[in-house]
C-alpha cells in the first residue's frame, strides 16, 4: 500500500516541489490547486512521469466546503491520509503600509493562510484519529501520520507592507504548537517548515531587490532557496527522520534566523 500525501497549492512553486518529491519516494499525492487548473495538470502529469499516482482536486482552501470536498475526494480515491501539508498561501494582493491595509485584505490573507490551514487540520486530524482507531490492516509497515505547515521567517520579522501575512504566518506557529500538543498522544507528530526567501512565483515581485539583498549578505547562505530546499525538508520528516520531535519549527532560511554581529 502507498503512502497518501494531501499537499495545498501544490500546481505551483514550493507545493509543487513537495508533491514531485514524495512522488519521487513513491508516496501517493492528493493535490490541491485554486485556480490554475492548467499548472496543476502539469503538476500531475509531472508525478505520474515518476511512476507515482496522483489527483488534482481544485478547492479554495479559504471556504469550508471547499475543504470539505478535498478531503472526501481524497479519500474516496485513497482510503486514508498518512501526511497533511498546509503549504497553499498567498502574498497580500497589494502591498500597502501598515497604516492603509484594508479591511479586506486582511480577511483574505488571514482566511487563506491561517483559518484554511487550521480548520483542514482539525478535518484531516479527525480522519487520521479514526483511521487509527479502526487499526486498518496495512502489509507494509507505514510511518506514523504526520501534519507539517509550511510556515515562513514572516512569523518573527516585520515587513509593514504586508502585515497581514505576517500576522497570518505568527498564528501558523502557534497553530502548530497546539495542533502538536493535541495530537502527540495519538502518535501524530505536528511540524512547521520556516522557509526564507524561495525562488517562486510568489517572490519574483520582488526579484531584483531580494538578488541584491541576498548578495549583500543579508543571509549567511547567499543564494536564493528553491522549492527542492524545502522539499527535502518535506521529505525527511514524511520518512519519519524526527520521531521524538513535534511541534519542531525547522528553517530553511540559509541562515537568515541567526542574529549577527
Ligand atoms: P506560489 O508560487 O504563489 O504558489 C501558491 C500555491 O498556493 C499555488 O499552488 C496556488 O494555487 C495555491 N493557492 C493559493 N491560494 C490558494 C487557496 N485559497 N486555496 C488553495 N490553494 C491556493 O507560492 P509559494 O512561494 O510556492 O508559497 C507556498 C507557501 O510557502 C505559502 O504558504 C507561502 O506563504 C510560503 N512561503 C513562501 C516563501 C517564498 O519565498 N516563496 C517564503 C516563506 C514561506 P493556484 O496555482 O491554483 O493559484
Amino acid at each position: 500500500m502507498h503512502k497518501v500525501a494531501m499537499v495545498t497549492g501544490a500546481s505551483r512553486g514550493i507545493g509543487r516541489g513537495i508533491a514531485l518529491a514524495l512522488a519521487e519516494r513513491g508516496w501517493s499525492v492528493a493535490m490541491n490547486y485554486h485556480s490554475n487548473a492548467a499548472a496543476a495538470e502539469d503538476a500531475l502529469r509531472e508525478v505520474q512521469s515518476l511512476g507515482a499516482t496522483g489527483i488534482i482536486v481544485q478547492a479554495d482552501i479559504a471556504q469550508a466546503a471547499a475543504r470539505e470536498r478535498l478531503v472526501t475526494q481524497t479519500l474516496e480515491r485513497f482510503g486514508r491520509i498518512d501526511l497533511l501539508v498546509n503549504n497553499a498561501g498567498m502574498a497580500p494582493r497589494q502591498r500597502m503600509d501598515i497604516l492603509e491595509v484594508s479591511e479586506s485584505s486582511y480577511d483574505e490573507v488571514l482566511a487563506t493562510n491561517l483559518k484554511g490551514p487550521f480548520f483542514l487540520t482539525q478535518r484531516v486530524a479527525q480522519v487520521m484519529l479514526s483511521l487509527a482507531s479502526e487499526g486498518t490492516p496495512s502489509p507494509t509497515p507505514t510511518p506514523q501520520p504526520g501534519i507539517i505547515n509550511i510556515g515562513s521567517i514572516s512569523a518573527y520579522t516585520s515587513s509593514i507592507n504586508r502585515a497581514e501575512y505576517c500576522l497570518s504566518k505568527a498564528g501558523m506557529a502557534m497553530m502548530t504548537a497546539l495542533y502538536a500538543d493535541r495530537l502527540a498522544g495519538a502518535g501524530i507528530n505536528v511540524y512547521e517548515i520556516r522557509p526564507g526567501i524561495i525562488d517562486t512565483d510568489m517572490t519574483s515581485v520582488a526579484k531584483t531587490k531580494y538578488d541584491k539583498l541576498i548578495a549583500e549578505g543579508l543571509t549567511p547562505i547567499r543564494r536564493w532557496g528553491s522549492p527542492g530546499d524545502v522539499a527535502r525538508a518535506v521529505v525527511a520528516i514524511a520518512e519519519g527522520y524526527f520521531p521524538l520531535s513535534t511541534g519542531e519549527v525547522i528553517n530553511v532560511d540559509g541562515g537568515f534566523h541567526l542574529r549577527r554581529l
